[in-house]
Protein backbone atom coordinates (compact mmCIF):
# COMPACT_ATOMS: atom_id res chain seq x y z
CA UNK A 1 0.00 0.00 0.00
CA UNK A 2 0.96 3.63 -0.57
CA UNK A 3 2.60 5.37 2.61
CA UNK A 4 0.17 7.68 3.94
CA UNK A 5 0.44 11.34 2.96
CA UNK A 6 -1.30 14.18 3.95
CA UNK A 7 -5.18 14.89 2.53
CA UNK A 8 -7.75 17.83 2.00
CA UNK A 9 -11.33 18.03 2.94
CA UNK A 10 -13.43 20.76 1.98
CA UNK A 11 -15.96 20.88 4.74
CA UNK A 12 -19.48 22.87 5.10
CA UNK A 13 -20.36 24.89 7.29
CA UNK A 14 -22.55 22.21 9.08
CA UNK A 15 -19.59 19.49 9.39
CA UNK A 16 -20.21 17.65 6.19
CA UNK A 17 -17.56 16.55 3.54
CA UNK A 18 -17.83 18.75 0.23
CA UNK A 19 -14.78 17.42 -1.46
CA UNK A 20 -12.38 15.35 -0.84
CA UNK A 21 -8.65 15.47 -3.14
CA UNK A 22 -7.29 12.17 -4.32
CA UNK A 23 -5.07 11.24 -1.37
CA UNK A 24 -8.24 10.80 0.85
CA UNK A 25 -9.08 7.77 -0.44
CA UNK A 26 -6.11 6.73 1.42
CA UNK A 27 -5.93 8.03 4.39
CA UNK A 28 -9.36 7.75 5.27
CA UNK A 29 -10.07 4.18 3.22
CA UNK A 30 -13.11 5.64 0.86
CA UNK A 31 -13.58 7.24 -2.41
CA UNK A 32 -13.95 10.71 -2.63
CA UNK A 33 -17.71 9.87 -4.03
CA UNK A 34 -18.25 7.48 -0.75
CA UNK A 35 -16.87 10.56 1.28
CA UNK A 36 -18.83 13.62 -0.26
CA UNK A 37 -21.88 14.15 2.49
CA UNK A 38 -20.84 11.90 5.30
CA UNK A 39 -20.26 14.27 8.33
CA UNK A 40 -16.57 14.49 9.45
CA UNK A 41 -17.58 13.04 13.12
CA UNK A 42 -18.82 9.99 11.67
CA UNK A 43 -15.24 9.34 10.66
CA UNK A 44 -13.89 10.10 13.88
CA UNK A 45 -13.03 7.45 16.78
CA UNK A 46 -15.09 8.01 19.51
CA UNK A 47 -12.00 9.83 21.60
CA UNK A 48 -11.45 12.38 18.87
CA UNK A 49 -15.08 13.43 19.06
CA UNK A 50 -15.63 15.33 21.31
CA UNK A 51 -12.16 17.27 20.56
CA UNK A 52 -13.95 17.61 16.93
CA UNK A 53 -17.28 18.73 18.46
CA UNK A 54 -15.56 21.19 20.73
CA UNK A 55 -13.72 22.86 17.94
CA UNK A 56 -16.72 23.08 15.48
CA UNK A 57 -18.87 24.55 17.44
CA UNK A 58 -16.75 27.37 18.23
CA UNK A 59 -14.97 27.74 14.65
CA UNK A 60 -16.20 31.03 13.34
CA UNK A 61 -14.15 31.84 9.93
CA UNK A 62 -16.69 33.91 8.38
CA UNK A 63 -16.48 36.76 11.53
CA UNK A 64 -15.25 39.80 10.20
CA UNK A 65 -11.63 40.21 11.30
CA UNK A 66 -11.12 36.55 10.81
CA UNK A 67 -8.55 36.55 8.23
CA UNK A 68 -9.46 33.86 5.56
CA UNK A 69 -6.71 31.68 5.62
CA UNK A 70 -5.75 31.39 9.06
CA UNK A 71 -5.25 28.30 10.54
CA UNK A 72 -6.66 26.40 13.33
CA UNK A 73 -5.64 23.12 14.78
CA UNK A 74 -8.65 21.34 16.07
CA UNK A 75 -5.86 18.97 17.82
CA UNK A 76 -5.15 15.44 16.76
CA UNK A 77 -8.02 13.35 15.38
CA UNK A 78 -8.17 9.61 14.71
CA UNK A 79 -9.87 8.69 11.58
CA UNK A 80 -11.79 5.31 11.06
CA UNK A 81 -11.47 4.05 7.69
CA UNK A 82 -13.46 2.40 5.52
CA UNK A 83 -12.75 -1.46 6.27
CA UNK A 84 -12.26 -0.49 10.11
CA UNK A 85 -8.35 0.43 10.68
CA UNK A 86 -7.64 3.59 11.82
CA UNK A 87 -5.36 6.60 10.86
CA UNK A 88 -4.12 8.92 13.86
CA UNK A 89 -3.96 11.91 12.39
CA UNK A 90 -2.41 16.03 13.12
CA UNK A 91 -5.27 18.09 11.96
CA UNK A 92 -5.40 21.42 10.70
CA UNK A 93 -8.28 24.04 9.40
CA UNK A 94 -8.41 26.77 7.36
CA UNK A 95 -11.03 29.10 6.26
CA UNK A 96 -11.49 27.79 2.81
CA UNK A 97 -10.34 30.12 0.32
CA UNK A 98 -13.77 30.68 -1.49
CA UNK A 99 -15.12 32.97 1.25
CA UNK A 100 -17.88 30.96 1.36
CA UNK A 101 -18.68 31.85 5.25
CA UNK A 102 -18.40 28.87 7.71
CA UNK A 103 -16.81 26.85 4.80
CA UNK A 104 -13.46 25.29 6.15
CA UNK A 105 -11.05 23.49 4.47
CA UNK A 106 -9.53 20.00 6.51
CA UNK A 107 -6.06 19.20 5.98
CA UNK A 108 -5.30 15.86 7.51
CA UNK A 109 -1.50 14.64 8.47
CA UNK A 110 -1.22 10.92 8.91
CA UNK A 111 1.19 10.39 12.45
CA UNK A 112 2.10 6.96 11.45
CA UNK A 113 2.85 5.69 7.77
CA UNK A 114 0.16 2.57 7.28
CA UNK A 115 -3.19 2.18 9.03
CA UNK A 116 -3.69 0.45 12.11
CA UNK A 117 -5.77 -2.62 12.87
CA UNK A 118 -8.80 -2.13 15.28
CA UNK A 119 -10.58 0.85 15.86
CA UNK A 120 -9.90 3.49 18.02
CA UNK A 121 -11.92 3.22 21.46
CA UNK A 122 -14.55 4.89 23.98
CA UNK A 123 -12.74 5.78 26.82
CA UNK A 124 -13.89 3.16 29.49
CA UNK A 125 -12.44 1.89 32.52
CA UNK A 126 -9.77 0.22 30.75
CA UNK A 127 -8.66 2.94 27.94
CA UNK A 128 -7.30 5.73 28.30
CA UNK A 129 -9.59 8.73 27.12
CA UNK A 130 -5.92 10.90 25.28
CA UNK A 131 -4.42 7.94 23.11
CA UNK A 132 -7.48 5.31 23.13
CA UNK A 133 -4.81 2.81 24.13
CA UNK A 134 -5.50 0.34 27.27
CA UNK A 135 -4.54 2.38 30.56
CA UNK A 136 -2.55 0.32 33.19
CA UNK A 137 -5.98 -1.63 34.30
CA UNK A 138 -6.11 -2.43 30.58
CA UNK A 139 -2.74 -3.60 30.67
CA UNK A 140 -3.34 -5.86 33.46
CA UNK A 141 -5.58 -7.74 31.60
CA UNK A 142 -3.82 -8.14 28.75
CA UNK A 143 -1.16 -9.41 30.63
CA UNK A 144 -3.41 -11.53 32.70
CA UNK A 145 -5.03 -13.24 29.90
CA UNK A 146 -1.62 -13.41 27.91
CA UNK A 147 0.30 -15.29 30.77
CA UNK A 148 -2.91 -17.68 30.93
CA UNK A 149 -2.85 -18.15 27.22
CA UNK A 150 0.83 -19.02 27.45
CA UNK A 151 1.53 -20.58 30.62
CA UNK A 152 0.76 -24.38 28.29
CA UNK A 153 3.16 -23.58 25.82
CA UNK A 154 6.13 -22.48 28.50
CA UNK A 155 6.23 -18.99 26.78
CA UNK A 156 7.14 -15.89 28.53
CA UNK A 157 5.69 -12.53 28.52
CA UNK A 158 8.01 -9.50 28.33
CA UNK A 159 7.15 -5.72 29.39
CA UNK A 160 8.63 -2.87 27.92
CA UNK A 161 7.78 -0.05 30.06
CA UNK A 162 8.19 3.22 27.77
CA UNK A 163 8.80 6.85 29.30
CA UNK A 164 9.60 10.09 28.03
CA UNK A 165 12.17 11.55 28.94
CA UNK A 166 11.98 15.56 30.16
CA UNK A 167 8.48 15.62 29.33
CA UNK A 168 7.40 17.97 31.81
CA UNK A 169 10.24 20.72 30.05
CA UNK A 170 7.62 20.05 27.00
CA UNK A 171 4.60 20.45 29.46
CA UNK A 172 5.75 23.68 30.87
CA UNK A 173 7.46 25.15 27.18
CA UNK A 174 4.89 24.50 24.73
CA UNK A 175 2.04 24.19 27.29
CA UNK A 176 -0.55 21.24 28.07
CA UNK A 177 -2.39 20.89 24.53
CA UNK A 178 0.79 20.46 22.72
CA UNK A 179 2.05 17.63 25.36
CA UNK A 180 -0.93 16.21 24.79
CA UNK A 181 -0.85 16.13 21.07
CA UNK A 182 2.96 15.03 21.67
CA UNK A 183 1.47 11.91 23.92
CA UNK A 184 -0.96 10.96 21.16
CA UNK A 185 1.86 11.09 18.43
CA UNK A 186 4.23 8.92 20.78
CA UNK A 187 1.39 6.35 21.30
CA UNK A 188 0.27 6.25 17.59
CA UNK A 189 3.88 6.37 16.97
CA UNK A 190 4.59 3.26 19.23
CA UNK A 191 1.27 1.76 17.66
CA UNK A 192 2.46 1.60 14.32
CA UNK A 193 5.99 -0.14 15.49
CA UNK A 194 4.50 -2.62 17.39
CA UNK A 195 1.70 -3.64 14.74
CA UNK A 196 2.01 -7.75 14.93
CA UNK A 197 4.61 -7.39 17.35
CA UNK A 198 2.67 -6.67 20.70
CA UNK A 199 0.22 -4.87 22.50
CA UNK A 200 0.79 -1.17 23.12
CA UNK A 201 -0.81 0.70 26.58
CA UNK A 202 -0.54 4.00 27.87
CA UNK A 203 0.31 3.09 31.68
CA UNK A 204 0.89 6.41 33.17
CA UNK A 205 1.36 10.17 32.07
CA UNK A 206 4.12 9.70 29.64
CA UNK A 207 4.74 5.82 30.37
CA UNK A 208 3.71 3.57 27.90
CA UNK A 209 4.20 -0.34 27.56
CA UNK A 210 4.93 -2.48 25.05
CA UNK A 211 3.88 -6.48 25.52
CA UNK A 212 5.22 -9.06 23.89
CA UNK A 213 3.97 -13.28 24.50
CA UNK A 214 6.04 -15.96 22.81
CA UNK A 215 8.46 -18.96 23.49
CA UNK A 216 11.43 -16.39 22.73
CA UNK A 217 9.71 -12.99 23.97
CA UNK A 218 13.26 -11.59 25.83
CA UNK A 219 15.53 -11.95 22.58
CA UNK A 220 12.58 -10.12 20.57
CA UNK A 221 11.91 -7.47 22.84
CA UNK A 222 15.64 -7.08 22.95
CA UNK A 223 15.58 -6.73 19.13
CA UNK A 224 12.38 -4.43 19.10
CA UNK A 225 13.02 -1.74 20.95
CA UNK A 226 16.54 -0.42 19.14
CA UNK A 227 13.87 -0.15 16.16
CA UNK A 228 11.67 1.89 17.76
CA UNK A 229 13.94 4.01 19.51
CA UNK A 230 15.40 4.62 16.61
CA UNK A 231 12.14 5.45 15.08
CA UNK A 232 11.23 7.49 17.76
CA UNK A 233 14.37 9.86 17.01
CA UNK A 234 13.29 11.36 14.16
CA UNK A 235 11.11 14.31 14.61
CA UNK A 236 7.87 14.79 15.01
CA UNK A 237 5.37 17.62 14.19
CA UNK A 238 2.53 18.57 15.96
CA UNK A 239 0.77 21.63 16.69
CA UNK A 240 3.12 23.40 14.59
CA UNK A 241 5.95 22.74 15.98
CA UNK A 242 9.04 20.25 15.84
CA UNK A 243 9.96 18.41 18.72
CA UNK A 244 12.71 15.53 18.52
CA UNK A 245 11.27 13.22 21.65
CA UNK A 246 13.69 10.73 23.75
CA UNK A 247 12.65 7.86 25.96
CA UNK A 248 13.84 6.02 28.44
CA UNK A 249 13.26 2.26 28.76
CA UNK A 250 13.39 -0.89 31.08
CA UNK A 251 12.85 -4.45 29.99
CA UNK A 252 11.72 -7.36 31.70
CA UNK A 253 10.84 -10.77 31.42
CA UNK A 254 8.33 -13.45 33.18
CA UNK A 255 7.27 -16.65 32.85
CA UNK A 256 3.76 -17.01 31.82
CA UNK A 257 2.15 -18.19 34.76
CA UNK A 258 -0.04 -16.68 37.67
CA UNK A 259 -1.28 -13.08 37.75
CA UNK A 260 2.29 -11.77 38.46
CA UNK A 261 1.30 -7.96 36.94
CA UNK A 262 2.94 -6.47 39.73
CA UNK A 263 5.57 -8.53 39.84
CA UNK A 264 6.51 -7.08 36.39
CA UNK A 265 5.50 -4.32 36.17
CA UNK A 266 7.73 -3.44 39.35
CA UNK A 267 11.09 -4.77 37.30
CA UNK A 268 10.15 -3.56 33.94
CA UNK A 269 9.81 -0.13 35.87
CA UNK A 270 13.02 -0.37 37.85
CA UNK A 271 15.09 -0.96 34.73
CA UNK A 272 13.56 1.98 33.11
CA UNK A 273 14.25 4.04 36.20
CA UNK A 274 18.43 2.23 35.74
CA UNK A 275 18.13 3.72 32.42
CA UNK A 276 17.05 6.97 33.63
CA UNK A 277 19.96 6.76 35.74
CA UNK A 278 22.56 5.86 32.59
CA UNK A 279 21.70 8.87 31.31
CA UNK A 280 18.27 8.70 29.55
CA UNK A 281 17.54 7.79 26.00
CA UNK A 282 19.02 4.31 26.91
CA UNK A 283 17.54 1.14 27.52
CA UNK A 284 18.15 -1.27 30.44
CA UNK A 285 17.23 -4.87 30.66
CA UNK A 286 16.29 -5.92 33.88
CA UNK A 287 17.90 -8.54 35.94
CA UNK A 288 16.38 -12.54 35.52
CA UNK A 289 13.83 -12.97 37.88
CA UNK A 290 15.19 -14.93 41.06
CA UNK A 291 12.85 -16.71 43.18
CA UNK A 292 14.31 -16.75 46.81
CA UNK A 293 15.86 -20.10 47.01
CA UNK A 294 15.28 -22.36 50.25
CA UNK A 295 18.64 -21.42 51.56
CA UNK A 296 17.74 -17.53 51.15
CA UNK A 297 14.38 -17.80 53.08
CA UNK A 298 15.82 -19.90 55.99
CA UNK A 299 18.60 -17.51 56.18
CA UNK A 300 16.26 -14.36 56.02
CA UNK A 301 14.09 -16.12 58.74
CA UNK A 302 17.18 -17.10 61.42
CA UNK A 303 18.66 -13.66 60.08
CA UNK A 304 15.45 -11.75 61.80
CA UNK A 305 15.66 -13.82 65.02
CA UNK A 306 19.50 -13.68 64.91
CA UNK A 307 18.82 -8.98 64.97
CA UNK A 308 16.34 -10.07 67.73
CA UNK A 309 18.29 -12.01 69.81
CA UNK A 310 21.67 -10.20 69.34
CA UNK A 311 23.71 -12.61 68.09
CA UNK A 312 25.38 -10.57 65.11
CA UNK A 313 28.44 -8.77 66.22
CA UNK A 314 31.21 -6.10 64.83
CA UNK A 315 34.80 -7.18 64.05
CA UNK A 316 37.34 -4.73 62.93
CA UNK A 317 39.97 -4.82 60.42
CA UNK A 318 42.79 -1.84 61.06
CA UNK A 319 43.57 0.25 57.53
CA UNK A 320 47.38 1.55 57.97
CA UNK A 321 49.28 4.72 56.40
CA UNK A 322 52.00 2.05 53.70
CA UNK A 323 54.54 4.82 54.70
CA UNK A 324 54.41 4.05 58.41
CA UNK A 325 52.72 1.44 59.27
CA UNK A 326 50.70 3.61 61.49
CA UNK A 327 46.76 2.72 62.18
CA UNK A 328 44.95 5.28 59.74
CA UNK A 329 41.69 3.84 60.97
CA UNK A 330 39.54 0.72 61.34
CA UNK A 331 36.85 -1.03 59.16
CA UNK A 332 33.51 -2.63 61.18
CA UNK A 333 32.56 -5.83 59.38
CA UNK A 334 29.56 -7.70 60.56
CA UNK A 335 29.76 -11.00 61.41
CA UNK A 336 26.93 -13.59 62.04
CA UNK A 337 27.37 -17.03 63.60
CA UNK A 338 23.73 -19.27 63.34
CA UNK A 339 24.02 -22.29 65.21
CA UNK A 340 22.47 -23.93 62.25
CA UNK A 341 24.02 -22.47 59.37
CA UNK A 342 27.66 -22.04 60.91
CA UNK A 343 29.38 -18.50 60.09
CA UNK A 344 27.66 -16.76 57.23
CA UNK A 345 29.11 -14.16 55.06
CA UNK A 346 27.74 -10.70 55.11
CA UNK A 347 28.43 -10.71 51.36
CA UNK A 348 25.33 -13.24 51.72
CA UNK A 349 23.05 -12.03 54.45
CA UNK A 350 23.33 -8.26 53.42
CA UNK A 351 21.58 -8.72 50.04
CA UNK A 352 18.83 -10.85 51.93
CA UNK A 353 18.97 -8.11 54.47
CA UNK A 354 18.23 -5.34 52.26
CA UNK A 355 15.65 -7.30 50.24
CA UNK A 356 13.50 -7.97 53.19
CA UNK A 357 13.18 -5.00 54.54
CA UNK A 358 16.08 -5.66 57.94
CA UNK A 359 18.64 -3.33 56.37
CA UNK A 360 17.31 -0.24 58.25
CA UNK A 361 17.67 -2.06 61.95
CA UNK A 362 20.32 -4.20 61.04
CA UNK A 363 22.13 -0.81 59.76
CA UNK A 364 21.29 1.29 62.93
CA UNK A 365 22.42 -1.80 65.13
CA UNK A 366 26.01 -1.25 63.12
CA UNK A 367 26.36 2.47 63.52
CA UNK A 368 24.99 1.91 67.24
CA UNK A 369 27.95 -0.51 68.11
CA UNK A 370 30.39 1.41 65.72
CA UNK A 371 30.30 4.70 67.64
CA UNK A 372 30.25 2.91 70.82
CA UNK A 373 33.27 1.52 70.07
CA UNK A 374 34.89 4.19 68.63
CA UNK A 375 34.33 6.16 71.77
CA UNK A 376 34.90 3.23 74.36
CA UNK A 377 38.57 3.18 72.08
CA UNK A 378 39.44 6.73 72.42
CA UNK A 379 39.08 7.09 76.27
CA UNK A 380 40.94 3.10 76.58
CA UNK A 381 43.61 3.88 74.47
CA UNK A 382 43.53 6.96 73.25
CA UNK A 383 43.11 6.12 69.54
CA UNK A 384 42.16 9.09 67.50
CA UNK A 385 41.55 7.24 64.18
CA UNK A 386 37.90 7.06 63.11
CA UNK A 387 35.86 3.87 62.80
CA UNK A 388 34.76 2.82 58.71
CA UNK A 389 31.02 1.80 58.83
CA UNK A 390 29.80 0.55 55.61
CA UNK A 391 26.75 1.90 54.46
CA UNK A 392 24.31 0.11 52.00
CA UNK A 393 22.32 1.93 49.59
CA UNK A 394 18.76 0.76 50.88
CA UNK A 395 19.93 2.49 54.25
CA UNK A 396 20.71 6.02 52.13
CA UNK A 397 17.42 6.01 50.64
CA UNK A 398 15.40 6.26 53.52
CA UNK A 399 14.27 9.42 54.96
CA UNK A 400 14.98 8.64 58.60
CA UNK A 401 19.06 7.79 58.05
CA UNK A 402 20.16 11.08 58.97
CA UNK A 403 18.30 11.42 61.72
CA UNK A 404 19.08 8.10 62.80
CA UNK A 405 23.16 8.79 62.62
CA UNK A 406 22.55 12.37 64.46
CA UNK A 407 21.04 10.63 67.18
CA UNK A 408 23.01 8.30 67.55
CA UNK A 409 26.24 10.17 67.30
CA UNK A 410 25.15 12.49 70.11
CA UNK A 411 23.97 9.89 72.37
CA UNK A 412 27.51 8.54 72.16
CA UNK A 413 29.09 11.76 71.94
CA UNK A 414 31.11 11.32 68.97
CA UNK A 415 33.57 13.48 68.29
CA UNK A 416 33.95 14.63 65.04
CA UNK A 417 36.72 12.70 62.99
CA UNK A 418 36.00 9.61 64.66
CA UNK A 419 33.29 8.70 61.94
CA UNK A 420 33.31 7.33 58.49
CA UNK A 421 31.10 5.64 55.79
CA UNK A 422 32.45 3.85 53.45
CA UNK A 423 29.47 3.84 50.65
CA UNK A 424 29.78 2.16 47.24
CA UNK A 425 29.63 3.88 43.69
CA UNK A 426 26.51 2.40 42.98
CA UNK A 427 24.49 3.64 45.90
CA UNK A 428 25.78 7.59 45.28
CA UNK A 429 24.18 7.18 41.76
CA UNK A 430 21.13 6.36 42.51
CA UNK A 431 19.80 9.50 43.97
CA UNK A 432 22.81 11.97 43.22
CA UNK A 433 21.03 15.23 44.04
CA UNK A 434 20.06 13.83 47.81
CA UNK A 435 22.82 12.18 48.50
CA UNK A 436 25.07 14.89 47.05
CA UNK A 437 23.47 17.36 50.04
CA UNK A 438 23.53 14.67 52.60
CA UNK A 439 27.05 14.04 51.63
CA UNK A 440 27.60 17.75 52.62
CA UNK A 441 25.86 17.97 56.04
CA UNK A 442 27.73 15.15 57.10
CA UNK A 443 31.09 16.70 56.45
CA UNK A 444 29.63 19.13 58.38
CA UNK A 445 29.28 16.69 61.19
CA UNK A 446 33.00 15.52 60.63
CA UNK A 447 31.49 12.26 59.37
CA UNK A 448 33.80 11.76 56.20
CA UNK A 449 32.69 9.68 53.08
CA UNK A 450 34.95 6.49 51.46
CA UNK A 451 33.71 5.49 48.47
CA UNK A 452 34.03 1.54 48.88
CA UNK A 453 34.94 -1.25 45.58
CA UNK A 454 36.13 1.66 43.64
CA UNK A 455 36.11 0.51 40.04
CA UNK A 456 33.23 -1.95 40.55
CA UNK A 457 30.29 -0.33 39.87
CA UNK A 458 29.63 2.77 37.53
CA UNK A 459 31.82 4.01 34.75
CA UNK A 460 30.57 7.33 34.54
CA UNK A 461 32.91 9.96 37.24
CA UNK A 462 30.52 12.48 37.41
CA UNK A 463 29.10 12.24 40.53
CA UNK A 464 32.45 12.36 42.69
CA UNK A 465 32.24 16.29 41.51
CA UNK A 466 29.56 15.88 44.31
CA UNK A 467 30.11 14.18 46.49
CA UNK A 468 33.86 15.42 47.84
CA UNK A 469 34.66 11.99 49.08
CA UNK A 470 37.49 11.84 51.72
CA UNK A 471 38.51 8.59 50.43
CA UNK A 472 38.50 6.33 47.77
CA UNK A 473 38.75 2.25 48.28
CA UNK A 474 40.26 0.59 45.46
CA UNK A 475 38.78 -2.82 44.63
CA UNK A 476 40.88 -5.37 45.77
CA UNK A 477 40.06 -7.07 42.43
CA UNK A 478 42.21 -4.63 41.19
CA UNK A 479 44.96 -4.65 44.15
CA UNK A 480 45.79 -8.33 44.17
CA UNK A 481 47.20 -9.29 40.85
CA UNK A 482 49.46 -5.16 40.30
CA UNK A 483 52.53 -6.92 40.20
CA UNK A 484 52.30 -9.73 37.94
CA UNK A 485 49.27 -8.03 35.35
CA UNK A 486 50.15 -4.77 34.13
CA UNK A 487 47.00 -3.40 32.79
CA UNK A 488 45.62 -3.55 36.47
CA UNK A 489 48.90 -1.57 37.60
CA UNK A 490 47.57 1.36 35.23
CA UNK A 491 44.04 1.24 36.37
CA UNK A 492 45.53 1.49 40.15
CA UNK A 493 47.53 3.94 39.19
CA UNK A 494 44.98 6.19 37.15
CA UNK A 495 42.71 6.07 40.10
CA UNK A 496 45.54 7.32 42.84
CA UNK A 497 46.04 10.15 40.15
CA UNK A 498 42.23 10.95 39.75
CA UNK A 499 42.14 10.85 43.75
CA UNK A 500 44.43 13.08 44.47
CA UNK A 501 43.44 15.39 42.23
CA UNK A 502 40.33 16.10 43.65
CA UNK A 503 41.53 15.72 47.16
CA UNK A 504 40.97 12.11 47.99
CA UNK A 505 43.11 9.67 50.12
CA UNK A 506 43.29 6.45 48.63
CA UNK A 507 43.28 3.27 50.17
CA UNK A 508 43.98 -0.22 49.03
CA UNK A 509 41.86 -3.10 50.05
CA UNK A 510 43.19 -6.98 49.85
CA UNK A 511 46.52 -6.40 50.01
CA UNK A 512 48.11 -9.77 51.16
CA UNK A 513 51.38 -9.72 50.53
CA UNK A 514 54.66 -7.12 50.71
CA UNK A 515 55.19 -6.99 47.38
CA UNK A 516 52.09 -5.92 46.42
CA UNK A 517 52.26 -3.17 49.90
CA UNK A 518 55.71 -2.23 48.20
CA UNK A 519 54.35 -1.67 44.68
CA UNK A 520 51.46 0.25 45.93
CA UNK A 521 53.93 2.94 47.89
CA UNK A 522 55.71 3.33 44.88
CA UNK A 523 52.26 4.01 42.90
CA UNK A 524 51.44 6.90 45.37
CA UNK A 525 48.97 5.18 47.51
CA UNK A 526 48.18 6.39 50.49
CA UNK A 527 46.97 3.44 52.86
CA UNK A 528 45.94 0.10 52.88
CA UNK A 529 43.82 -2.62 54.32
CA UNK A 530 43.95 -6.39 53.72
CA UNK A 531 45.15 -9.74 55.22
CA UNK A 532 48.99 -9.00 55.07
CA UNK A 533 48.79 -6.02 57.82
CA UNK A 534 45.99 -7.78 60.12
CA UNK A 535 43.05 -9.88 59.51
CA UNK A 536 39.18 -8.72 60.71
CA UNK A 537 38.91 -9.56 64.40
CA UNK A 538 36.16 -8.94 67.51
CA UNK A 539 36.19 -6.10 69.28
CA UNK A 540 38.25 -7.38 72.60
CA UNK A 541 40.97 -8.78 70.36
CA UNK A 542 41.35 -5.84 68.61
CA UNK A 543 41.44 -3.63 72.22
CA UNK A 544 44.68 -6.45 73.26
CA UNK A 545 46.57 -5.31 69.62
CA UNK A 546 46.12 -1.78 69.82
CA UNK A 547 47.43 -2.23 73.41
CA UNK A 548 50.21 -3.95 72.08
CA UNK A 549 51.01 -2.08 69.48
CA UNK A 550 49.59 1.07 68.98
CA UNK A 551 50.73 3.86 68.36
CA UNK A 552 53.56 2.07 66.88
CA UNK A 553 53.97 1.03 63.43
CA UNK A 554 51.27 -2.46 62.58
CA UNK A 555 54.01 -3.57 59.62
CA UNK A 556 55.25 -1.18 57.36
CA UNK A 557 56.39 -2.04 53.58
CA UNK A 558 60.02 -1.61 52.67
CA UNK A 559 60.07 1.26 50.37
CA UNK A 560 63.54 0.67 47.95
P1 LIG B 1 33.97 -4.72 51.96
O1 LIG B 1 33.37 -3.48 52.50
O2 LIG B 1 34.75 -4.58 50.68
O3 LIG B 1 34.86 -5.30 53.13
C1 LIG B 1 36.11 -5.84 52.95
C2 LIG B 1 36.01 -7.32 52.83
O4 LIG B 1 37.28 -7.83 52.41
C3 LIG B 1 35.73 -8.00 54.16
O5 LIG B 1 34.99 -9.17 53.88
C4 LIG B 1 37.10 -8.38 54.64
O6 LIG B 1 37.10 -9.44 55.56
C5 LIG B 1 37.75 -8.78 53.34
N1 LIG B 1 39.18 -8.66 53.36
C6 LIG B 1 39.96 -7.83 54.10
N2 LIG B 1 41.26 -8.01 53.81
C7 LIG B 1 41.32 -8.94 52.84
C8 LIG B 1 42.41 -9.56 52.12
O7 LIG B 1 43.60 -9.25 52.28
N3 LIG B 1 42.08 -10.50 51.21
C9 LIG B 1 40.80 -10.87 50.98
N4 LIG B 1 40.57 -11.81 50.06
N5 LIG B 1 39.74 -10.31 51.62
C10 LIG B 1 40.02 -9.36 52.56
P2 LIG B 1 33.68 -9.49 54.70
O8 LIG B 1 33.88 -9.14 56.11
O9 LIG B 1 33.30 -10.88 54.33
O10 LIG B 1 32.62 -8.47 54.13
C11 LIG B 1 32.16 -8.61 52.85
C12 LIG B 1 31.30 -7.43 52.46
O11 LIG B 1 30.10 -7.40 53.22
C13 LIG B 1 31.96 -6.10 52.73
O12 LIG B 1 32.87 -5.82 51.72
C14 LIG B 1 30.77 -5.19 52.76
O13 LIG B 1 30.37 -4.88 51.43
C15 LIG B 1 29.70 -6.07 53.36
N6 LIG B 1 29.57 -5.73 54.77
C16 LIG B 1 30.26 -6.19 55.84
N7 LIG B 1 29.81 -5.62 56.97
C17 LIG B 1 28.83 -4.75 56.63
C18 LIG B 1 27.96 -3.84 57.36
O14 LIG B 1 28.03 -3.68 58.56
N8 LIG B 1 27.04 -3.13 56.62
C19 LIG B 1 26.95 -3.25 55.28
N9 LIG B 1 26.06 -2.52 54.64
N10 LIG B 1 27.75 -4.08 54.58
C20 LIG B 1 28.68 -4.83 55.24
CA1 LIG C 1 33.86 -1.58 53.05
CA1 LIG D 1 35.46 -2.81 49.78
Amino acid sequence: MKSLGSCELYVSACGTIEQADAAAQHVLGLSADALRGQLVLNRLDDSSRKRWRDFWLQWTPGTPGVQADAVQAPADLNIVRGDGSWVPTCAKVRASRDGEPGRALLTLQPLVTKPLSGTGRAPDSLHDALTGLPNRRGARDIIEAASALGAQAGETISVACVDLDNFRSINEGYGHDLAESVLRAVGALLLECAQGFGRVCRSAGDEFLIIRRSARSAEEMRSFVPLFMSRLHRPIEVGGETLVVTASVGLATQACEGNRFDALMQRASQAMSRAKRLGRNTWYIAQEESTPSLAQQIIKTRLYRAIEQGHLALHYQPIVDLRTGRLRSLEALMRWEDEQLGQVSPSTFIPIAEESGLMAALGAWTLEQACRQAVQWSRSHAVNSPIAVNVSAVQLQRGEFEVDLRRIMAEHAVPPGMLELEVTESALIHDGAHLAALSSRLRGLGVGIAIDDFGTGYSNLLYLKHFHPSKIKIDRCFVHAITSAPEDRAIVRAVIDMAHAIGAKVVAEGVENEEVGRLLCELGCDEAQGYYFARPGPAGAMGEWLSGEYPSCICSVRVA
